[in-house]
This record gives C-alpha cells, structure tokens and sequence, in this order.
C-alpha cells in the first residue's frame, strides 16, 4: 500500500497507459481521479475498474486543452479531498509525419494538448501542492524527446518541451519540498500501439536491446515510484526506459 492515503489525478485514463497507472495507484491504497477527454467514451476495462475500486475511483470530464475543465477538476478534488498528493499527466498525442509533410494544424493541435494542456494543469496542481508543502508531478514523456526519431520530429519537439518544462518546474517548486519528473518510455504495447505494431513496428522492435516492447504495467511501476514517498529525493528527473533502444 505505497500510495495509502494519497489522491492522485491521473490525465487520459481511459485506456492505453493511463488507465495501467490509475489500476496501478488503485491496487497500492490510492484514490483516484481519472480524467476522462469525453465522459461518454467510457471504455470496457474503465468500466469494470470502476466496479472493482467504487469507493476510490472516481471519474471526472477534463478535456486538457479546456482551460475550464482543468479549474473545474482542481476545484471539485479541493471540495471533496481538501488535497492533492499525486498529479500524472498522462494524456497525449502523437503523430508520425516527415518534416516536409507535417501537418502544422495536426502539430498545433498536439502542442495544446501534450505540451500547453500539461502545463496548464501542473500549474493548477503546484498552486495547491506548494500550499500543501508536499506533492509529486509525473510528466509522460517520450524516449524520441532525448533520441529522436526520423518521422517523429513534430511529437519530439513536444516532447521534449515537456522535458524542459518538467526540469525548470522541478527547481521552482523544490524549496516547497513538491518534486517533478517525466518518464521517457520508448515502446508500449498499448492497444493504439499494437494495433500499429504488427505492421509498421515488426522492424523496430529488431531494434530494441531487450527484444520486446514494455508492458504498461512496467511503465506504471515507474510512475509508482515517482508518486510514491520512495522517491523522495528524486526531482528534476527524466528516467528513460526505452528497453536499450539501440537507434
Ligand atoms: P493512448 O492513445 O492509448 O492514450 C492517450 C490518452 O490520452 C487517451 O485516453 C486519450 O483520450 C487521452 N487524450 C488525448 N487528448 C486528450 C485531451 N485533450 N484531454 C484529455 N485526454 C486526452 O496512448 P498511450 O500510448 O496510452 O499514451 C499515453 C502517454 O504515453 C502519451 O502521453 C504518449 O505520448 C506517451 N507515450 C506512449 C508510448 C507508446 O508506445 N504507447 C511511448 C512513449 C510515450
């Protein structure tokens, strides 16, 4: 029971990562906010974790690119929790372009999402969180950020913002003892990237060291320790963990 007593609020739970965090957190004694884009697009397994966990697991509408969402989430978890101990700002995009063919509307649309949404809400959360002089930040970021990636330049460039972003907030909130990290994985085998895989990424798992793709439960493990008081002196980090990505 490594989260016992902690509220989280966790960004695109609903499937994919997210959800494997949420389950994660759930499983080690946390409460849970998941932030849902759209409430009436609840998933199978949302739904049978809802039934598993009703007493600490609780849905909420928040649409990351809608600045009201995010007040409107902070202000109910302050209402009914007084606190808030963990934030994971899971919910992303991604994109898969060559240079000369990005589609800057698409890039656009990613920025608010991955970088602008991510920060808006660290920022709602630090407001509460250096208050509290306790809290932890977990960014999802990606292994392209720190290695790039041909055909990945745009969702790198986000990316990476959000590791430059998770660096310079980490110092800011440092003296009111809040930490912020990201973890960087390379691939996951989530539904979006399966689906994908069997095609497109056959050749490239040839390229990574360990042969295989993470689970999103290794992943979670990762963003445990980050949330959990384990990690206490850990802050400004950004802990890759690309199965030795050998390109
Ligand atoms: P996914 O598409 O399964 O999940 C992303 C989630 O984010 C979805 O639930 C989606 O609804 C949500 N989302 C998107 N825009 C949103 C918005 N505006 N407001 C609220 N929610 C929104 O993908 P995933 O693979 O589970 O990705 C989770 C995170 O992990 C992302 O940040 C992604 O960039 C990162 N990541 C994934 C991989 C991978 O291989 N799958 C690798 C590295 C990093």
């Amino acid at each position: 029971m490594r989260l016992k007593s902690k509220i989280a609020l966790i960004t695109g739970g609903g499937k994919g990562l997210g959800l494997a965090i949420a389950s994660k957190f759930l499983e080690e004694g946390c409460f849970v906010y998941i932030g849902l884009r759209d409430l009436s697009t609840l998933t199978e397994s949302l739904q049978i974790l809802s039934l598993k966990y009703p007493e600490s697991l609780q849905i909420i509408q928040l649409d990351i690119t809608r600045p009201e969402d995010g007040k409107l989430a902070f202000q109910q978890i302050k209402k009914e929790k007084g606190k808030i101990d963990i934030l994971v700002n899971n919910a992303g995009i991604v994109s898969y372009e060559l240079v000369p063919f990005i589609n800057f509307e698409h890039f656009e649309k990613m920025f608010q999402t991955n970088v602008v949404g991510l920060m808006r809400l660290s920022q709602l959360a630090s407001r509460l969180m250096t208050r509290q002089n306790s809290g932890s930040i977990v960014n999802i970021s990606s292994i392209v950020s720190v290695k790039g990636a041909a055909g990945q330049a745009s969702y790198a460039a986000t990316k990476g913002a959000v590791n430059a972003f998770t660096m310079s907030l980490a110092k800011e909130l440092a003296p009111s003892q809040v930490r912020v990290n990201a973890v960087a994985p390379g691939m996951i085998a989530t539904e979006r990237l399966i689906e994908v895989s069997e095609e497109k990424f056959r050749d490239k798992i040839k390229d990574v060291g360990l042969g295989r793709m993470a689970s999103t439960e290794e992943i979670a493990n990762i963003c445990l320790f980050l949330a959990s008081d384990e990690s206490m002196y850990v802050t400004g980090q950004i802990i890759s963990a690309d199965g030795s990505l050998k390109i």
